[in-house]
């Protein structure tokens, strides 16, 4: 097969002499080129590396009017030697083109992500930051970008790939509010496809969630809220009398990439994991009798979230005060992105110049 053919145009002059790669916050700065790909005629075509820019864009393109919007998001690291990698960039490939199908947009050949992916990082490899827990994070995402009013699908879509470095993050143990009056999901809806729509709804709970306190909302389910859904960007575990749950995905969950990698780390360490139905009164149940003992959001962001508490209702769920599992799970997944741990299920990608 003939590899793609990305044509690559660099950066005069490089920004990364003005950004503390290893201290800045994921989102502040960005690196210097972008990839893109333009869907036109029935074909994705122009694959190319080219300095970072605005995009210049017609005022009634129908992303802005309809909302065909869907993204990604992974990050790339160095293994022990300092070379730049991928974790299961195949994966995202193939969520991008759920959503796509789920919003009515065009997919997108795996083969253009994951080369375009590729050809960004390595141009981009001195921005990976080497220090621990840093790492650059990469933005894949598609737009629709006809300018048409009228509701149908788009015909002209932009595929697009950013990147910003981002510092460690600050593993403040997170305080969740678990909501009832706003909901994120229905089955049938859109809340499995990573589509920026559904972060628009969420926007304002998590906003009235953070001005009472808490770092995030815990979705509950759309028709009786009380079957836990998920976190903000993050899937949800919780260990109860030595066992882990996690909702099971049932149209209304986002499939976490972290997510199935932590199920597969779990079973691993020995655990015994199910995927099902899990209610909120559960989860007050087991703190009453003393059994629930820890509880983690999943998302390639940060990892592992460690959950301190959940407010509900009027009164607030303690959790734990320490989480060794989701610890031990949290530096496994690191030290795999890292090389320090054996990459035993053949996650990483390794990015060749
Ligand atoms: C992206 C995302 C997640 C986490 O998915 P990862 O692939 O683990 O990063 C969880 N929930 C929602 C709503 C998300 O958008």
């Amino acid at each position: 097969m003939k590899t793609l053919d990305i044509k690559i145009t660099k950066a005069t002059t490089s920004k990364l002499e003005t950004v503390d790669i290893n201290n800045i916050p994921l989102g502040k700065a960005f690196t210097d080129h972008m990839f893109i790909c333009d869907y036109e005629d029935g074909v994705w075509k122009d694959a190319r590396v080219v300095p970072l820019d605005t995009i210049p864009t017609h005022p009634a393109a129908m992303a802005l009017h309809y909302g065909q919007a869907i993204f990604e998001g992974m990050k790339a690291t160095v293994d022990a030697d300092g070379n730049p990698q991928l974790f299961r960039p195949a994966d995202n490939a193939k969520r991008l083109n759920f959503s796509a199908r789920r919003m009515g947009m065009q997919e997108i050949p795996e083969e253009i992500f994951v080369e375009g992916l590729k050809a960004l990082v390595n141009i981009e490899r001195n921005w990976i930051p080497k220090q621990d827990g840093s790492t650059l994070y990469l933005r894949p995402f598609m737009y629709a970008d006809e300018p048409h009013i009228g509701m149908r699908a788009a015909t002209h879509y932009k595929f697009i790939i950013i990147a910003t470095p981002a510092g460690p993050f600050f593993k403040e143990r997170i305080k969740l509010w678990a909501e009832k009056q706003y909901i994120r999901a229905a089955a049938g809806g859109t809340g499995e496809a990573k589509a920026a729509g559904n972060y628009a709804a969420a926007i304002r709970p998590t906003e009235i969630a953070k001005s009472n306190g808490y770092n995030q909302v815990l979705w509950l389910d759309a028709h009786e809220h009380k079957y836990i859904q998920e976190v903000g960007t993050m899937n949800i575990f919780f260990k109860i009398d030595g066992k882990f749950i996690t909702p099971k995905l049932d149209g209304s969950v986002l499939d976490g990439i972290t997510r199935k990698s932590v199920m597969t780390l779990l079973k691993d360490f020995g655990f015994d994991l199910t995927e099902r139905r899990i209610t909120i009164d559960e989860i007050i149940e087991a703190e009453k009798n003393g059994t629930l003992e820890e509880a983690f959001g999943t998302g390639t962001a940060v990892n592992i979230a460690m959950i301190e508490s959940i407010g509900y209702d009027g009164g607030t769920i303690h959790v734990s005060d320490d989480n060794p599992i989701g610890e031990k799970v949290n530096n496994t997944l690191d030290g795999i992105k890292t090389g320090k741990v054996e990459d035993k299920f053949d996650w990483m990608l390794k990015v060749t110049k």
